[in-house]
């Protein structure tokens, strides 16, 4: 059972080839063949010898379409197989007439037409339409010739049986092949989607938000209104830090960056988000807090940073950081709009840098409100 598996879901060895097309002709190769040997032993048991001549015949095209789909040519695979399908359909129904439903399988051929090509849609209605002419010749034929040869009753319901659960069973295979093989690329596309949006709104080094998830987060939450009491923002940016990367080295300061992310971000918890700004920059959001209550928060985060002790190796490193706060507040009266929210985002940015500034030309390590 295995081993069929394997032959059944082989892949084919070209990149340009999907295997969804491969799988599809291989698989309705593999039961025309297993249809054929089917009608050989049926037409054996009743002795119609040429008729499972012809069945051999079909059963050795089929099966030369299965082995040319392992050969990367599933066109000429699928033109091979359409060509005899409508061979010994034209061949059956001339002999037998329309009893025994074997004029359904051009149904087949269509899905094909559809699901096991990459052709244009121009050439996939051009091959419906000879689909559909090849169905007509068979019912001009039924309608204006008597058959030329009436099967008896058993054979002909037996042969109606296997043409109708084979010409299922095959559209049940083309559209399961189909529909698994679509979905399947729609979950992988929609995982990367989400990947991609992940490795964008992230700063690779700390994991912090980076500036544009942080700032399109805080707009959203202004604009659910979530925000009574206002929002401020405040950034901080780490004294003398070019000291640290001169002194240690570039890894030491990374090493800094990441584990005062680690403690901006616990902290920040309680009341907002912490995001990387830039370079040696944070940014801070308070959310629902006035510009009082996000002055002593951010006091409160740069006694917790100036207790921070970075271990590098066998060495210790201290660091402080200056802070500019300003708030955001006045877009609240009155009706906003996100792009108003934007700007006033921008202004609150200007300002909370120009306090940092402040703070840094007044000796650094200090909160600026
Ligand atoms: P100030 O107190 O005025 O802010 O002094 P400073 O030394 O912190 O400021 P300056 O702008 O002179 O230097 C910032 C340094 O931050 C220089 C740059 O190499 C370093 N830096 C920026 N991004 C990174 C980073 O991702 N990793 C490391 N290790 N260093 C960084
Ligand atoms: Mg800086
Ligand atoms: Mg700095």
């Amino acid at each position: 059972m295995n081993k069929l598996a394997q032959l059944i879901w082989k892949d084919v060895t070209g990149e340009n080839e999907s295997n969804r097309v491969s799988y599809i002709v291989r698989i309705n190769a593999m039961l025309m063949c297993l249809y054929f040997i089917i009608l050989m032993v049926v037409f054996s048991v009743y002795g119609k010898f040429p008729t499972v001549g012809t069945c051999a015949l079909c059963l050795a095209t089929y099966g030369l379409a299965v082995y040319l789909t392992y050969k990367d040519h599933n066109a000429l695979a699928l033109a091979i197989y359409s060509t005899v399908s409508i061979f010994w359909m034209m061949r059956f129904v001339i002999q037998w007439g329309w009893e025994c439903s074997i004029q359904h399988f051009v149904f087949v051929l269509l899905l094909l037409v559809f699901v096991g090509t990459y052709a244009s849609d121009k050439i996939k209605i051009i091959l419906s339409i000879a689909v559909f002419c090849v169905r007509l010749v068979l019912y001009s034929w039924h309608v204006n010739f008597e058959p030329f040869e009436v099967l008896p009753y058993s054979i002909s319901l037996l042969f109606q049986i296997i043409n109708i659960l084979s010409i299922f069973f095959s559209m049940v295979v083309i559209l399961t092949i189909f529909t698994r093989d679509k979905m399947a690329t729609e979950a992988k596309l929609s995982e990367y989607n989400k990947k991609l949006k992940r490795i964008s709104e992230i700063d690779p080094l700390t994991k912090l938000p980076n500036r544009r998830s942080v700032i399109s987060g805080t707009i959203s939450n202004i604009m659910r209104g979530v925000c009574e009491n206002g929002v401020c923002i405040a950034i901080g940016d780490i004294d003398f830090f070019k000291n640290v990367n001169d002194t240690y080295g570039h890894e030491a300061g990374d090493e800094v960056l990441k584990q005062l992310a680690v403690l901006c971000q616990e902290f920040m918890k309680d009341h907002g988000i912490a995001a990387r700004w830039g370079g040696e920059e944070f940014l801070f959001v308070f959310n629902n807090e006035n510009l009082d209550e996000a002055g002593v928060a951010a006091n409160a985060l740069l006694s917790k940073i100036r207790n921070l002790t970075v271990k590098w190796n066998d060495i210790e490193i201290k660091v402080t950081m200056t802070i500019g706060v300003a708030d955001v507040n006045t877009f609240l009266s009155g009706s906003v709009t996100e792009a108003d929210i934007d700007d006033r985002i921008n202004e609150a940015v200007g300002a909370a840098d120009k306090k940092l500034y402040m703070g840094k030309s007044d000796g650094r390590n200090k909160v600026v409100v």
